[in-house]
Parts: structure tokens; C-alpha cells; sequence
């Protein structure tokens, strides 16, 4: 779908509108442009904006469809043009998407809203002591949420000040993540750094030495300026590709390294494919409290899991999460995706069927989102997937679910190209939540991330400005310039946390 915007002549529009378009089609180009589009099927739409002392009016109009939207709503000149504008591209959007609506028949249960994160705007205001009612009335008319997810926020802002009371006082402290970019094979929908461990041994134990080298050098700082770790989580890739003994060497760094890990608040570990879960590795994991493991069926359809490129059984995952609990393991999350190939409501109500019988401490129900370098997306053609209204008939019975199973949705966030512009919701037990990621979701404080593929993201405790740092994603870059990457990272805490020279940062 080609689309042309005519009237507004600032290309600051540009970005913002054609976010909107993604939510409606899978493939547009946008253009905020005054000449005639070349192409001749481009959906043109006319829109103009006037501001009139107080009162700022947006009119669109969609000539060749007959349809108009318009919006009116106050102007407050703002201190910077920059802010003002803002309210420009607010109105903007609310006629560009009321357009977009009209024509395809689609309600955007988001609103205009494009951002991943919908729950730090409920934490925004609650900051700001804004009673319930006003914050609600803000996220209706200023972005166009339904009341429904305006629920689903507010009841995963309760539960997450219910687990983190001082959610609001943590940037005086860091998380940490770590990345294991190694996986027994790679699924499909995958981009994360996840390399097939098979044949790599050389490459995982250099890659191991640099990340024992970040973790040291990191503890150190930490320990020496004082500044106390709040969670930490290893992620990748799987945490649990590589073998016990190199488990064990790097959990016995955390502790050696890190300060006060015995009362750091939470240690999870996914351990992600249960092709990677073994006695030996759990007994590592029970020997050093890690506090909770994920173990992802993702879908109990085995040619389901043929098809994304999991090389194992769901008898596997079943089998593993039994081996897990019976070595201690009482803290279980479990992925479940919605959407994967050939799978509609009959396959999805079979995997919760099948959770059912293992009760997991926690459940995170993922809508599959097609990311540009998968393997999935590049090859599109080859994979059948559930339309939008499936798919919201999925996410429903999903929640549903959770709800009769005595699961609170805890945190959630959203995608580009997820399929039904949906989201990814986080749900617990009550008091199993995961603190990382509502740490991570809502923005609260540093996150340090060391090994592979891992992004850092520094929080200025007095600003709360956000600066991001990656690590690279494959193991030969990390390998070859872990040193400077960690001093990097040093010099970003020095700059947030003491306020000295930037110097190399
Ligand atoms: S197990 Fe996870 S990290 Fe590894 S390839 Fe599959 S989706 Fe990617």
C-alpha cells in the first residue's frame, strides 16, 4: 500500500504516520509530500492543520474513498517550538488513523500509540500523583486506548508496584543482564544472537573468558563505587547451552565478582529450549540459588515445533519441566507463542490445555511478531499464519485462561509487525512475578548488559535521560573487542553515577 499525504509540508509528520500505517498494513510506504505520487494506486489523503489561538483543528480527507476526520481539541504554546509541535502530529495522527479505520474496517484498540512500552505512561502519571480517573481520561483522548487495555494497564501497574514497592526509587541501583549467544539450533522466528553451539567449542570458551573478564571488571566498579545490583538475568541465546562445568565457573564469578549477590533481589536463568536442560545443569543451578529458570514449549504441536526449527519433542518440554522440579526448581516460567505456522484457537486451547497440567509459576504469551532478518520473514511465503481476527480470538482465550487459572497479567509490550497489533503479555502466580522484567519493561534504572549481543542501557538517576550502549552480537566481534566494550560501559557508569569526565564515553 502506497500512501500520500498532501497538506501538511513538514516531513516531521513522516515518521509518525507511517508507524500508524504498519499497524494497518503490512507493506506501505508513506510519503508527506505535495507532488502527485508517481504511483497511481496511492491512497491520497488531504490533511490540514490550523491553529487558532486556543483551539488547534486537524481536517482529513480521503477524496477518491469520500471520507473526512476531524479533530479538534486546545493548544497551549509549549516553551520550545519542538514541544508545541507536538501537539500538531497528536492531532495529526488522531484524523490520519480515524481515516485509516474508516477504510479498512479495523478498530486500533492502541489508539495512535506506536511505542512498545503502553504501561510506562499509567507510571508517568502516577508519578505525578495524577488521580486514576484523570490518568484514564489522558490515555482515552489523548492517544485513543479502549478501555479495555486501559484495564489490562492498570491492573499490570497494581501488580507491579504490589511486587516492587519502591519501583519509583531504584535508580540509585543497576540490573544486570548476560548474554549467551549460543543455542542448540536456530528457531525460525528468531533474530536474537543465538548461535548453533554444535562444533563452536573453541569460539564459546574464548567467548566465556571475555564475559568472565566483564563480569570482573564490572563487580569492581560496582563494589567500589557503592552501587548495589537489584536483579540480575542471563538470557542469549540459551543461558544453558553451554555445559555445567562452564555454568558453574561463571555462576561462582556472579557470586565472587558481583557485590552482595546473596541479597541481590532475583537471579533468573532462561534456560529457554529443554534440549538444553540436563540433571548435571540443574544440580548448578540449585547449587547457586538461582530463583527462577524459564523452560519454553513455545507450542505443544509437535510439527509445529518441526516447522520453526526447534529440534525438540514437546515430550521433551514436558519431561524437563518434571526432571526441573524434581531438582528444585520452584520457580517456572514458560513462552507461549501465538500465531505460529498453521496453529489457530484449536492448537493454542491444546497448548493451555497441556500448561495446564504442569501449573508453571508463570506464563508469557507472546504474539508472533515477523522481524525483519528472520528466517521466517525472509522466506514469508512458506509459513501460513492465522488472520488478524484469529489471532484476537487467541489472545482472548489466552487471557481468559490465564484469568480461570489464577495467572495476573504483570507486564506486557508490544512489537512492530506482530501479528493483530497485539502484544506480549507477562503473566504470574500471584508473588512469582519475574522483578527484571518489569525493571526492564518500565524503564526504572540502569541495566548493564555484558557478553554477547547484550544492551546496555544507562538511566541517569538525576535526569532519568536514557543512553544505550550495544554489545556486538556475534561471538568474533565480542571476542575481538570485549576490553574497550567494557571500559566504555565503565566510563557511561562513572558519567551517570559520579558525574566525572565523559572521557571516552
Ligand atoms: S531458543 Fe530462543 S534464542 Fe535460541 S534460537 Fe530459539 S528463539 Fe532464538
Amino acid at each position: 500500500m502506497n500512501i500520500l499525504i498532501k497538506g501538511l509540508n513538514d516531513k516531521r509528520y513522516e515518521r509518525n504516520l507511517q508507524l500508524i500505517a504498519d499497524l494497518f498494513f503490512e507493506d506501505s510506504t508513506l510519503k508527506v509530500s505535495e507532488e502527485a505520487d508517481l504511483n497511481s494506486d496511492a491512497l491520497e489523503i488531504d490533511i490540514t492543520v490550523q491553529i487558532n489561538q486556543d483551539r488547534i483543528i486537524a481536517f482529513a480527507e480521503a477524496k477518491e474513498h469520500s471520507l473526512t476526520a476531524e479533530r479538534k481539541t486546545n493548544y497551549i504554546v509549549k516553551e520550545t517550538e519542538k514541544e508545541s509541535f507536538k501537539q500538531n502530529k497528536n492531532v495529526v495522527s488522531h484524523v490520519f488513523l480515524s481515516i485509516l479505520q474508516q477504510l479498512t474496517g479495523m478498530t486500533q484498540k492502541w489508539g495512535v500509540l506506536t511505542g512498545i512500552r503502553p504501561t510506562k505512561l499509567m507510571h508517568k502519571q502516577r508519578m505525578k500523583d495524577a488521580p486514576l480517573s484523570e490518568t484514564r481520561r489522558h490515555l482515552k483522548e489523548q492517544y485513543l486506548i479502549t478501555d479495555e487495555k486501559i484495564d489490562l494497564m492498570e491492573q499490570i501497574v497494581e501488580r507491579q508496584l504490589k511486587m516492587i514497592p519502591d519501583l519509583y526509587e531504584l535508580q540509585d541501583g543497576v540490573s544486570i543482564y548476560i548474554g549467551i549467544p549460543f543455542c542448540p539450533t536456530k528457531c525460525a522466528y528468531c533474530t536474537f544472537p543465538a548461535f548453533a553451539i554444535q562444533g563452536k567449542l573453541g569460539k564459546v570458551s574464548s567467548f566465556l573468558a571475555g564475559l568472565h573478564y566483564e563480569i570482573q571488571e564490572t563487580g569492581r566498579w560496582l563494589k567500589e563505587n557503592g552501587v548495589k545490583i537489584t536483579t540480575i538475568y542471563f538470557g542469549g541465546g540459551t543461558p544453558t547451552a553451554i555445559s555445567a562445568e562452564e555454568m558453574d565457573a561463571l555462576y561462582e564469578e556472579m557470586y565472587r565478582s558481583f557485590p552482595d549477590v546473596k541479597n541481590v533481589r532475583e537471579v533468573t536463568v532462561e534456560a529457554g529450549r529443554p534440549d538444553t536442560i540436563f540433571p548435571d545443569k540443574l544440580e548448578v543451578l540449585k547449587k547457586w540459588n538461582i530463583d527462577r529458570i524459564s523452560i519454553n514449549p513455545q507450542s505443544y504441536t509437535d510439527e509445529t515445533l518441526k516447522a520453526i526449527g526447534r529440534h525438540h519433542t514437546v515430550q521433551e518440554t514436558i519431561d524437563k519441566f518434571h526432571l526441573s522440579r524434581k531438582h528444585g526448581m520452584n520457580n517456572i516460567n514458560m513462552d507461549l507463542i501465538i500465531g505460529l505456522p498453521n496453529e489457530g484457537v484449536a492448537e493454542l486451547e491444546h497448548s493451555l490445555n497441556e500448561t495446564e497440567k504442569l501449573m508453571p509459576e508463570s506464563v508469557t504469551v507472546h504474539t508472533l511478531s515477523f522481524k525483519r532478518a528472520s528466517e521466517m520473514t525472509l522466506n514469508r511465503e512458506k509459513y501460513k499464519v492465522a488472520d488478524r481476527t484469529e489471532v484476537e480470538n487467541m489472545m482472548d482465550l489466552a487471557q481468559k485462561w490465564n484469568k480461570d487459572n489464577g495467572y495476573v497479567p504483570y507486564y506486557l509490550y508490544r512489537q512492530k509487525n506482530i501479528l493483530g497489533n497485539l502484544e506480549n503479555v507477562g503473566y504470574a502466580k500471584p508473588g512469582e512475578e519475574s522483578l527484571y522484567n518489569i525493571i526492564i519493561m518500565e524503564e526504572v534504572q540502569t541495566i548493564v548488559g555484558l557478553g554477547c549481543g547484550a544492551a546496555s542501557k544507562f538511566i541517569d538517576p538525576a535526569t532519568g535521560k536514557i543512553t544505550h550502549f550495544a554489545n556486538p552480537k556475534d561471538p568474533k566481534s565480542y571476542n575481538e573487542g570485549f576490553i574497550d566494550y567494557t571500559q566504555k560501559k565503565l566510563a557511561h557508569l562513572e558519567a551517570i553515577f559520579n558525574r566525572k569526565a565523559e572521557a571516552g564515553v
